[in-house]
């Protein structure tokens, strides 16, 4: 049975947000505390209401009810975070905080989110529909940003460069950038704001978080903790906002002098939109974006391994995933084999809500994305796809449901060749040669993650290298880790997230030049 929130207070049909009830059963309620529940933004260490006293609703959307509202807040909330984190990071000292105190309070932040694991799940599984496994992956996953970057935090080093004079020391050192601006998306809701927050706050930065309009309710629960843990106010805010008002905050952030860098987490459109809204004033900006992933299935494929790796590619999070694969290219001597053994898996895969234990497939974050998956579908029907399962939405489970699909006889004018469909579409090309695998696969201006199954290892080492891509799985389909960099070539993005890295996006070099000395 499902896991959904209770809420205490009903009026006029309106459903208001509780924070102290859940259900896990019908048959079996169990209450406890859910504290971690925010209803309002975080500006300066205080939870407040927008200044407009706007709100708007945040749904579950396995069934489209409402969670509960959170503030809209505008440009005159964001001015208020800015120059709160400005004053922080400036008159307030923060900026001479030591990387030790840093990582203790990011070191006891992590340890709250481990300790909140369950009920972080459940407000994910809650707003964004991913199963609870899943959220319980993405916690760990997420969390793990938190902990390494406190490690990270105690090795920013500097440089002592041997001078080419006797009478000079040179010395490069690094330091916080400032402000960070953060926007990030629906489907990584913890994952995608501890990756940049836990490494710009081990920098020395102060952060203002701007989390997607879907998933408000994990980046405040998230949030708590951080003011649970200890950290001092005005160094991590979030301002809460609904799709109208994110272009504007979005432009703030950019265009404001009193923010020094900009990390963005979402589509390449809305990416590129803030990279020319940062130019004028020359922001740093760090770009994590679309994809459009090649998997590659190569005759010498061990063909178990190749099938786990295209199942757990492209369904994870209802195959709403940047790095997910979205073209599949099978060579011709392993492609029956392949595709039988796959249709096999997806047939298996259990849909429905994902709050209950074993389902895999949830319902997709909202109607604009049901509405692209579909008409993607429906335009490679059109030009002469075989739709080989599913290709429909499922309305017996819900009205944001799409039925795992695998699409075959795939040409290069349809839109699932050329775009990313972040839905459970496979989306298959068949091969002969490894040179028309890499033509197709580098044949986009996209180039995040691909993945190619072989056991040939001259083959192995040669496409490594060929595939233009900023992150490659080789034999295996998931690569996401805090240890290595993530991120982008071409139009997927710029700078890389997690790994020593990371760090690097919110600390410049400082070169000192200490002359004539004696
Ligand atoms: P999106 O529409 O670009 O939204 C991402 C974030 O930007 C949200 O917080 C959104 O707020 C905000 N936003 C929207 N329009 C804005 C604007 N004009 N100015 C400033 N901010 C704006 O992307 P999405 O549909 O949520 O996410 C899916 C995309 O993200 C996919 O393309 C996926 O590949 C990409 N992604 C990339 C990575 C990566 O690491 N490379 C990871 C995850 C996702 P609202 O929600 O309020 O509109």
């Amino acid at each position: 049975m499902p896991v959904f929130l209770l809420f205490n207070r009903v009026a006029l049909n309106r459903v208001v947000m509780r924070r102290d009830v859940i259900e896990l059963s019908a048959t079996n309620i169990i209450r406890r505390k859910l504290h971690l529940l925010q209803n309002q933004a975080f500006i300066n260490g205080k939870w407040v209401d927008a200044l407009s006293g706007q709100k708007f609703d945040v749904t579950n959307p396995v069934n489209e009810q409402t969670l509960g509202t959170v503030p809209d807040m505008n440009v005159d909330d964001l001015n208020e975070a800015i120059d709160t984190a400005y004053q922080t990071f400036y008159s307030k000292g923060w900026h001479t905080s030591t990387s030790k105190e840093r990582a203790a309070l990011l070191k006891k932040w992590f340890h709250f989110l481990e300790t909140n694991r369950q009920e972080i799940a459940r407000i994910m599984t809650s707003e964004s529909g991913k199963p609870i496994a899943e959220s319980l992956g993405e916690i760990t996953y997420g969390n793990s940003f938190v902990e390494w970057f406190a490690e990270e935090a105690r090795r920013v080093y500097g440089e002592i460069v041997p001078t080419p004079q006797a009478n000079r020391q040179m010395m490069l050192i690094k330091q916080p950038v400032g402000v960070a601006g953060l926007i990030t998306p629906w489907n990584f809701p913890h994952a995608m704001i501890t990756r940049k927050a836990a490494a710009a706050i081990a920098a020395g930065c102060t952060v203002i978080i701007k989390p997607a309009e879907d998933t408000p309710l994990t980046a405040l629960a998230l949030t708590k903790l951080a003011e649970e843990a200890g950290f001092p106010k005005g160094v991590l805010n979030v301002v809460t906002s609904s799709r109208k008002n994110a272009a504007s905050i979005g432009e703030l952030l950019c265009r404001s002098e009193k923010v020094a860098a900009i990390s963005f987490t979402g589509s390449t459109e809305v990416g590129k939109l803030l990279y020319k809204q940062c130019a004028n004033g020359i922001k740093r900006i760090g770009l994590e974006l679309g994809g459009n992933a090649p998997f590659i299935v190569f005759d010498s494929a061990d063909l178990n391994k190749a099938v786990d790796g295209a199942m757990n590619s492209k369904f994870r999070n209802c195959g709403q995933t940047c790095i997910s694969a979205n073209r599949f290219l099978v060579q011709d001597g392993i492609y029956d084999r392949f595709m039988s053994r796959l249709l096999e898996r997806v047939k298996q895969l259990k849909i429905g809500d994902g709050s209950q234990d074993g389902v895999q497939i949830g319902p997709l974050i909202n109607r604009s994305q049901l509405t692209k998956v579909s008409q993607f579908v429906e335009d490679a029907k059109q030009k002469g796809a075989e739709v080989v399962c599913g290709g429909k939405q499922l309305p017996e489970h819900g009205s944001l449901y799409f039925a795992p699909t695998i699409v075959t006889r795939l040409r290069n004018d349809m839109r699932l060749y050329n775009e990313e469909v972040f839905g459970p579409v496979i989306s298959i090309i068949r091969f002969k040669t490894e040179d028309e695998a890499l033509k197709i696969a580098n044949g986009t201006q996209r180039g995040l993650a691909g993945y190619f199954y072989s056991t040939d290892l001259n083959q192995v080492f040669r496409v490594s290298k060929l595939l233009e891509s900023g992150m490659i799985g080789v034999n295996e389909g998931l690569i996401s880790s805090a240890e290595a960099a993530f991120g982008g070539i071409k139009e997927s993005g710029i700078g890389r997230e997690g790994s020593k890295y990371g760090i690097d996006e919110y600390v410049y070099i400082k070169y000192l030049c200490y002359g004539n000395l004696e």
